[in-house]
């Protein structure tokens, strides 16, 4: 973690804090990451007005959905850093009725179908 990576969480939570936010906040990163907070907290006698949860992370899926999945990937770098990676998952595109219709397919249930299958 060089200190470009982090100096401005502190100030960025502290900030929140100020400003009335409540709700608590996960932070992911490297385990050092929780004690560089609470050291900063600490020794700036700030008391956030919500609750930090703390998750480790290593090369892992952090979140996923049906729509996005979110991985922390380890980077090259001089220290251990980890990035993060967001990616899209593939989704069914529209039925161009126009198109199929050039085809000589009628509509009918048959387009439902052809919706179903995997894209080559
Ligand atoms: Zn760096």
């Amino acid at each position: 973690m060089h200190g470009d990576h982090i100096y401005g969480l502190p100030g960025l939570l502290s900030s929140r804090s100020f400003q009335e936010g409540t709700s608590p906040v996960e932070i992911y990163g490297p385990p050092r990451l929780k004690e560089f907070i609470e050291l900063s907290l600490k020794v700036s006698e700030t008391r956030l007005k919500y609750d930090l949860i703390f998750r480790s992370i290593n090369e892992n899926i952090l979140f996923e959905d049906q729509h996005i999945q979110v991985s922390s990937i380890r980077l090259k770098h001089g220290v251990p850093s980890f990035g993060f990676l967001i990616q899209e998952k593939d989704s069914v595109g529209p039925l161009i009725p126009e198109k199929l219709k050039e085809r000589g397919i009628k509509p009918g249930p048959i387009y439902q179908e052809i919706k179903k299958q995997p894209r080559s």
